[in-house]
């Protein structure tokens, strides 16, 4: 046994191939007017605020000169609330700036989670998708606001500062300008590492979603396994981890701080040094010396406050960067022109010796399979577990491409369908008749947004579900639970069939479950096939053999093949292993 303890290692996405600061800046320039306007009313505030003093002064003055006080009095007031009503409505409004950079960047990642291929699907854990879209994106909040404005502010006061100090003594300006390479220096090195640290603690964020939602996926297995100390373990560990590498990056941090302002006091004391001499010698003024040393002294506020926003940048770079990582996974195109005019009656489905793996690093699952069924009626997918039946659906839906051969629908190979207009076409029960939290109303209309009350009254009653319904406490209102744990398996299946009716499929892919159904469930399943059979074409992977005798043709699967194809009289007749599965009864679990 290998360790499982550890969490597994996600499948990790590529890195993004563009820097992550020109992407945050992208996201930010979308909403550059209003963080103008916010930093704007925000600075202006900062100057009312200094003319307060001076008002003050006046109001004294006037007092000293007894004179009357209403105007300056009148003054002062005007000022603290203007000075107050902007130092509220620049931060709110970059705040407002800062949430729809984030609002900006979640339509994005929701778009692409949502329309991803399922093939990448395959290797991702859905929870460290959830804590991308969630966690990742609200660090991006600050950062798009306040630390844009704030870092713009900064360097241009410190760019102005330099200026000056260059003007007033090119020696002294030298001294001090060593020092800023060092803290350049110095910066290179830490920022960096606060991305990283910040980064690995969002990974751990993400390792904790993926952990819960594998327990609650399989919430009762974990309960009956005994398993919970053994998982909230793994949960602690990831836990852990997320505040060990947020304490690395706020050690960082703190050090950015220090480092900022080590060489800034350093310089501080050169320049004292060197004018100092230099005042000595007659090389300089005592004035200019004052002036510079003023001149540094006002530079510290600034320096360490864009040395603030710059470790501020990093948590930001970290999430765009684990943001980006899905934004380079595959998804499939949204289809933007209306949905195609299509053809009615039954679909036409034709595999042409098709070969398919489903990655490339995987072993062939399909061999060249070649079959055909059209017009209404049932067609039956039998064949031992593993032997490719489920793959059969899952090409003609075009959730993975062909490897060689052509899978067609109506003649149309499916990868010149438009993919809405394909699916469009085929209603789609799978294996595990997936049944998603909602009410059984939303479970319904979900292939079908638009149903009218009698469509679905109409395949509620097709898919025999009259009587869930009318058990049900609230009918169709009733809530059904996370994966419809509220019903049975043959209740879930046949809510599944009832949402693909209501899609008026031209083509109905039904995966027959294999777990045990009663009789009544058993024989009222396979009226619902029966019944579809009537006016559409039916592909059914059967593992029942009542299902298999009523189909008009029978296609049997082995190893990634076609074997045999043909009534169940034929290939009683003909097929040695189809005649050993009808033998069973049972045509295999899959
Ligand atoms: P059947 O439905 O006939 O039992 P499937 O079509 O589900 O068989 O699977 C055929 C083979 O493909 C199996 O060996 C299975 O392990 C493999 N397989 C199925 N789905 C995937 C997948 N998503 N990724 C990789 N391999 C898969
Ligand atoms: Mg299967």
């Amino acid at each position: 046994m290998t360790d499982t303890t550890a969490p597994a290692p996600a499948a990790e996405p590529e890195a993004p191939a563009r820097a992550p600061i020109t992407r945050l800046w992208a996201y930010a320039r979308q909403h550059l007017r209003l963080l103008l306007i916010g930093g704007a009313l925000s600075f202006a505030g900062g100057i009312v605020g200094l003319v307060q003093p001076l008002i003050a002064m006046d109001v004294i003055d006037t007092l000293a000169a007894n004179e009357s006080l209403t105007r300056p009095l009148l003054y002062l007031s005007a000022v603290v609330v203007v000075g107050g009503a902007l130092s509220a409505l620049g931060p709110y409004l970059m705040q407002i700036a800062g949430q729809d950079v984030v609002l900006t960047v979640r339509k994005q990642l929701i778009g692409r989670l949502v329309r991803l291929q399922v093939a990448e699907v395959d290797r991702l854990k859905p929870g460290d998708l959830v804590s991308r879209l969630t966690s990742d994106t609200n660090l991006l909040r600050t950062v798009a606001s306040t630390t844009v404005i704030g870092g713009v502010t900064d360097s241009f006061m410190i760019l102005g500062g330099i200026g000056l100090m260059a003007w007033l003594d090119p020696v002294l300006f030298g001294t001090t300008m060593a020092m800023v390479a060092m803290v350049t220096v110095m910066m290179l090195f830490i920022m960096p590492r606060i991305q990283n640290a910040t980064v690995d603690s969002q990974k751990a964020l993400g390792d904790m979603g993926s952990l819960l939602e594998r327990i609650f996926s399989a919430f009762r297995t974990v309960k009956a396994s005994g398993a919970e100390d053994h998982e909230i373990a793994r949960l602690d560990r990831a836990a852990t981890t997320a505040r060990d590498k947020g304490v690395k990056a706020s050690f960082w941090e703190a050090l950015a701080g220090v480092a900022a302002f080590m060489p800034v006091n350093i310089a501080f004391l050169l320049v004292l040094g060197v004018g100092g001499a230099r005042v000595a010698s007659g090389a300089m003024e005592v004035g200019t010396l004052i002036g510079f040393l003023l001149l540094l002294f006002y530079l510290m506020g600034p320096i360490s406050g864009l040395v603030a926003s710059l470790s501020q940048l990093q948590t930001g770079l970290a999430a765009i960067h684990r943001v980006e990582e899905v934004a380079n996974l595959d998804s499939e195109a949204a289809q933007d022109e209306p949905r195609a005019t299509v053809a009615a009656g039954p679909a036409r489905v034709v595999f042409e010796d098709v070969t398919f793996r489903y990655a490339e690093d995987l072993p062939f699952v399909h061999h060249g399979v070649t079959f055909a069924s059209s017009g209404r009626g049932l067609t039956a997918l039998v064949g031992p577990s593993g032997a490719g039946k489920t793959t059969v659906f899952s090409l003609i839906e075009r959730f993975y491409p062909a490897t060689t051969g052509s899978v067609s629908v109506d003649g149309i190979d499916v990868r010149d369908w438009p993919l809405e207009d394909l699916r469009g076409v085929i209603g789609y029960v799978e294996q595990d008749a997936p049944v998603l939290d909602g009410t059984l109303r939303e479970n319904l209309v979900m292939a079908n947004q638009h149903a009218s009350e009698a469509e679905i009254e109409d395949v509620v009653k097709t898919a025999r579900l009259t009587e869930l319904v009318e058990k049900l406490p609230d009918g169709l209102e009733s809530r059904i639970g996370y994966r419809g744990t509220t019903l049975s398996g043959g209740e879930r299946q046949r809510v599944a069939i009832a949402r693909a009716l209501l899609r008026k499929p031209r083509l109905l892919l039904l995966d027959e479950a294999t777990s045990q159904l009663d009789a009544a469930n058993e024989a009222s399943l396979k009226q619902v096939m029966l019944d579809a059979a009537e006016f559409t074409n039916v592909l059914v992977v059967a593992h029942r053999l009542s299902t298999v005798t009523s189909a008009d043709q029978i296609v049997v699967f082995d190893a990634g093949v076609v074997r045999a194809v043909g009534t169940h009289a034929e290939l009683v007749e003909k097929d040695d292993l189809y005649r050993d599965l009808a033998a069973s009864q049972l045509l295999t679990a899959a």
